[in-house]
Formats: C-alpha cells, sequence, structure tokens
C-alpha cells in the first residue's frame, strides 16, 4: 500500500508528527515501530496483578512553561495533580533534592536562614575555588562545595554515567538547581505538570487515531527499509548513527534497566522516586509508581517497586552521553542527515539530545510548521 509518509518510531516526535500530518494536511500516514506498543519510553501500562499505572521505561512527569506544548497536548489528555518531589539516600539517611535549605541544613546538623546558608555554602565553595568551571565535578563543586557534592552528586553521576564527573560536561548538573528555601517541588520552574488521567498509552491512543494513521508494531525499519512504498518523506526517529550504519562510528548511548519487585504493602517508600546518592549501592533509583496517582483508589494492599540502574547497551538507548567526542561524531552524521533526500531525523535519538517530553514535542511542533507545512503549501 502506498502512504504519503512513513513514520519510523512512535514516540512524542513520530506521534505528534503523524498526527499534524494526518489531520492538518489530512495526508497518509504509515507509522511504525519495533516494539510491541506505541508511546516510546513514555509508555504506561496498567499492571495487572495490583492495578498500578506502570512507566515500563522509567517515572515520566509531564512537565512544561511552553503554552504552545500545553495547549497541544491537552488536546489528547486532562492531567492528574500530581507535582513531583525527589528525595536522595545518602548513608541511610533521607534528605530533599534538588539540594535546598533542608538539605543543606540537615546535611550539616544546622538550622540557617537563607542568607545564613549562602554565607556558608560560599566559605565551603572558597576552599576549592574554581573560577571557570569546565567540566560536571568543578561546577558542582563550584555551586555548593565538595562535602555536598561527594555525598550527593559524586557517587549517583559515576553510577549514571559510567564515567569520571571530571570528564563530563558543565550542563548535565545545571538540570539540578541549588535553593536557598525549602522549596521542594522538582520541576520549579515550569507552570503545568501531572500525569496523564488515564495513562500515557490512552495519550498516544488519541494522538493517533485517525484514519489517515496506519500503525504496524513489531516492525523494524532496517529489516525493511527497502519494502516501504513512501511518496512524500521518511521521518527517522531512532538513532541517527544507526541510521547511517555506523560509518563514523558509533555514538555512545546509556541505558536504563528496571528490575520490578511486587511488595506486600500498602505503601514502600512513601514517595515516587528515591535516589540512591551512595556509589556502593548499586541502583541509582527506585521507582514506586503507585503514588503518581494521587487521585486513584487502590483496593490491594500491594504496591510495586523498580530498581533502577543503568547501563551502555546501545541497543536500547535512553540518554546521549554529551562529551565532547561524542558531540563531534554527532555533528558529522547532523550534515550527513542534512544531505539526505526525502528523510527528516529528530527527536531525542535522532537529535542525540537529552529532550524532556515537551522539548520534544516542541521540536516536533516546529520541524512540522518549518519543514512540512511550508514544503507543501
Ligand atoms: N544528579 C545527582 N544526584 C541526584 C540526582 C541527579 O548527582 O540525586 C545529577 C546526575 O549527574 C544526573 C543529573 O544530575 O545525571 C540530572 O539528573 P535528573 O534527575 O535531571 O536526570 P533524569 O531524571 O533525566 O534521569
Amino acid at each position: 500500500m502506498k502512504y504519503d509518509y512513513l513514520i519510523v518510531g512512535a514516540g512524542f516526535f513520530g506521534s505528534v508528527l503523524s498526527e499534524r500530518i494526518a489531520n492538518d494536511l489530512g495526508s497518509k500516514v504509515l507509522v511504525i515501530d519495533k516494539r510491541p506498543h506505541i508511546g516510546g519510553n513514555c509508555y504506561s501500562k496498567l499492571d495487572e496483578e495490583t492495578g498500578i499505572e506502570v512507566h515500563r521505561y522509567g517515572t515520566h512527569i509531564f512537565h512544561t512553561s511552553s503554552r504552545k506544548v500545553w495547549n497541544y497536548i491537552t488536546r489528547f489528555t486532562a492531567f492528574n495533580g500530581y507535582h513531583h518531589q525527589v528525595l536522595t539516600t545518602y548513608r541511610n539517611k533521607v534528605y530533599q533534592m534538588p539540594i535546598n535549605l533542608e538539605t543543606i541544613n540537615s546535611f550539616y546538623n544546622a538550622n540557617l536562614k537563607p542568607h545564613e546558608a549562602q554565607e556558608f555554602l560560599k566559605k565551603e565553595i572558597e576552599k576549592n575555588h574554581v573560577r571557570a568551571p569546565q567540566n560536571l565535578e568543578e561546577k558542582a563543586i563550584a555551586s555548593v562545595g565538595r562535602s555536598l557534592y561527594e555525598a550527593f552528586i559524586k557517587g549517583y553521576t559515576i553510577k549514571q554515567w559510567d564515567k569520571d564527573p571530571r570528564e563530563l560536561p558543565t550542563n548535565i548538573i545545571t538540570r539540578l538547581p541549588v535553593r536557598y528555601n525549602y522549596r521542594k517541588d522538582y520541576f520549579v520552574d515550569s507552570r503545568w505538570q501531572g500525569i496523564p488521567l488515564e495513562g500515557y498509552a490512552m495519550v498516544f491512543k488519541n494522538m493517533l487515531k485517525s484514519t489517515n494513521i496506519h500503525i504496524e508494531l513489531n516492525c523494524d525499519y532496517f529489516e525493511h527499509r527497502n519494502e516501504f512504498n513512501v511518496t512524500k518523506k521518511v521521518i527517522y526517529t531512532g538513532p541517527i548513527d544507526r541510521y547511517f550504519d555506523y560509518v563514523y562510528g558509533k555514538l555512545e548511548w546509556r541505558t536504563a534497566k528496571f528490575q520490578k519487585e511486587i511488595v506486600e504493602l500498602e505503601d514502600y517508600q512513601g514517595t515516587s522516586v528515591m535516589n540512591y546518592a551512595d556509589f556502593a549501592v548499586k541502583y541509582t533509583r527506585i521507582h514506586e509508581p503507585k503514588h503518581l496517582h494521587p487521585e486513584r483508589k487502590f483496593t490491594k494492599q500491594k504496591t510495586i517497586i523498580f530498581y533502577e540502574t543503568s547501563g551502555s547497551d546501545s541497543n536500547d538507548p535512553y540518554y546521549p552521553v554529551n562529551t565532547e567526542s561524542n558531540y563531534n561524531l554527532f555533528k558529522k552524521y547532523k550534515a550527513l542527515a542534512q544531505q539526505e533526500k526525502g528523510v527528516i531525523i529528530g527527536g531525542r535519538l535522532g537529535d542525540y539530545a537529552y529532550y524532556d517530553m515537551d522539548k520534544t514535542i516542541l521540536a516536533a511542533l516546529k520541524c512540522y510548521e518549518r519543514q512540512l507545512v511550508d514544503s507543501t503549501s
């Protein structure tokens, strides 16, 4: 069968573009995904035994400050009132993350006011004065001092990236601010946040429900590359290096692995995500998805937890590793992509970018406006 567009990958980038092309351009789209479900890494599903909504690829909290993105996504789902908070365990004691006044006071067993904490940390930072931070370690020490860095950031970062924090770029840690107040919501700058009321799978189902869209699951693009009959464009949202058969070599990716356990308790840890800062503890976090839906009633005295560990399987890519050498390699692939006719490469894997969900949606909407509406008008 003939299609106007082929979309490879049914995560947010591919699904937004499919939806726009089908509903706004009125063109025919074939969406393929090698997994047995739509939704990419955002996918969630009700666990049969417990009735708990499980985020199969790690906890996904939707948050944004973009009105454009919020207006778009709320056409497909309503959100609950969940606000994300993260805690971290270090040497068997629980602290708030990102580092805030509570973390500082608790760690130093003090009772500092905001201005006193600032003065105090300034002195801590000066002990290891770093003028212009060049890497993650220097950046972290320049913002919280060595002791807090070693407790809450160093071990966690090595576990997550399997790299010396001196080899990692500063921008990874700028995702984690330092607060001299007691605010504990994780996404303090996001105007809107929550979890889709009926789960993520339903969001994607709603986005892809047009009769102009045909979905094929368990379909690997590379096994069928020459069989598709596409008249206009291919939109590829997988890893960019894979698309070009690794001609310049492989980009590094980090993956996350989740080990599930059903616990015969109503509540295991009292919160949805608990980080583990100690290097000696093998996992980076424990997720307890029940807490993501405070609006739901759970009748069973059971909960599910997932131990998350980090790995380097490039067949299951989650996070780009933003070192200089990877970035330079990506630029070479990007140049190839720009010469490739009839193909758009994008999304977290195609752009080798550490996008949150809202950034992915925004990138897809912009791609649609700039590269698809214009090219057909
Ligand atoms: N990080 C840390 N300690 C923590 C949480 C995060 O050192 O308890 C660092 C770590 O380097 C991590 C980065 O901050 O890669 C970004 O963390 P975030 O929680 O934003 O990562 P994500 O949720 O995207 O996996």
